[in-house]
């Protein structure tokens, strides 16, 4: 068993800044780095939105930073994922890899959020092989090839300029008639001759032998003049949004219906009622139980706003172990 002052699950921009903040503050953080290094963000292409970086920077050089700057000030990384954990007694117990236990102080989650999928039947019949979440990722087995992106958000404009810069055409899957995304994402768009946007079209189902070959689609669905269309495809990406990686701490915490953790206002502090309706939770918080970053997020998501948040959970953690 470890016995540490200071836990950080999670290694996403959230979790790096509370790692730096909670070192700094002489807490010798232990930081479990989860399945994910790096956290969501290597899965984009380019930052270009992170003060300090004027010329853009690449995700990994980002996260690699902000992880020698928690090494500096003695942050322990633990790679390992945590499969287990009980916020019901103090110290608070995690468990990683369900072998290695771990007794902290205060806990900050940080564990971010994961990819949503359309939930059809045939995106899991091809998934690895034409399905794919992650255009940085598999974007390079698709060069001079035809991809579709569904969504029509940041991620979908950003996954799909990307992946014009290596396919042959993209075309954007979009179910309203506009797109979602910030003015400047939708004219990279807009303007790029490779990218055919479809808007009010919906994915019926994935085709091929083996493998994503083609894709039925619906436009308009329950209009006067709806069709059905075919396009010939040979990778097929998913870019709708995420949902919170928070289900391990579902016995213990409060989440929103969506999974997101409830936190306590403008504090980082966890919530010990389940189902909890914020009203209903005054005098319930979990001593020394932090979440930080998109698993509290459903709003902004940004890693701005991930890593302020770290920040602040680091700071609150340092003062209820102080308390103690
Ligand atoms: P969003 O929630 O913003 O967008 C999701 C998109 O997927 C929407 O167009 C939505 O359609 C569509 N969608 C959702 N479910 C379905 C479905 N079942 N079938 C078809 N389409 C569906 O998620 P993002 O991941 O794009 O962005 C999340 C946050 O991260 C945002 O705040 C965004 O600004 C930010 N971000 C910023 C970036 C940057 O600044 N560089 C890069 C990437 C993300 P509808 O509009 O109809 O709801």
């Amino acid at each position: 068993m470890n016995r540490v002052k200071c836990l950080i699950i999670g290694s996403g921009p959230a979790g790096y800044t509370a790692a730096i903040y909670a070192s700094r503050a002489n807490l010798a953080p232990v930081l479990i780095e989860g399945p994910q290094l790096g956290g969501q963000l290597t899965t984009t292409t380019e930052v270009e939105n992170f003060p300090g970086y004027p010329d853009g920077v690449e995700p990994f050089q980002m996260m690699d930073d902000m992880k020698r700057q928690a090494e500096r000030f003695g942050t322990q990384f633990v790679s390992g994922v945590v499969t287990k954990v009980d916020f019901s007694v103090s110290p608070k117990k995690v468990w990683v890899e369900d072998t290695e236990e771990y007794e902290a102080d205060a806990v900050i989650i940080a564990t971010g959020a994961s990819a949503k999928y359309l939930g059809i039947e045939s995106e899991r019949t091809y998934k690895g092989r034409g399905v794919s979440a992650c255009a940085t990722c598999d974007g390079f087995f698709y060069r001079k090839k035809t991809v579709a992106v569904v969504g029509g958000g940041d991620t979908a404009c950003e996954e799909a300029n990307y992946l014009a810069g290596l396919c042959e055409k993209v075309y954007m899957i979009v179910r309203k008639p506009y797109l979602r995304a910030s003015e400047i994402m939708q004219q990279r768009v807009l303007n790029n001759p490779k990218i055919e946007v479809l808007f009010e079209h919906n994915t019926i189902r994935l085709t091929g032998e083996g493998k994503v070959q083609g894709v039925d689609l619906f436009y308009r669905k329950g209009e006067p003049d709806e069709a059905t269309k075919h396009i010939a495809i040979d990778g097929f990406f998913l870019a709708i949004g995420h949902h919170p990686n928070t289900d391990l701490f579902k016995d213990f915490i409060a989440c929103d219906p969506e999974g997101y953790i409830i936190t306590d206002g403008a504090s980082t502090q966890c919530f010990k009622c389940e189902n909890a309706q914020m009203g209903k939770c005054e005098n319930k918080k979990i001593p020394g139980v932090f979440a930080a970053g998109d698993c509290a997020d459903p709003h902004f998501r940004q890693a701005i706003v991930a890593a302020g948040s770290g920040a602040k959970a680091a700071i609150e953690a340092d003062k209820y172990i102080k308390s103690l």
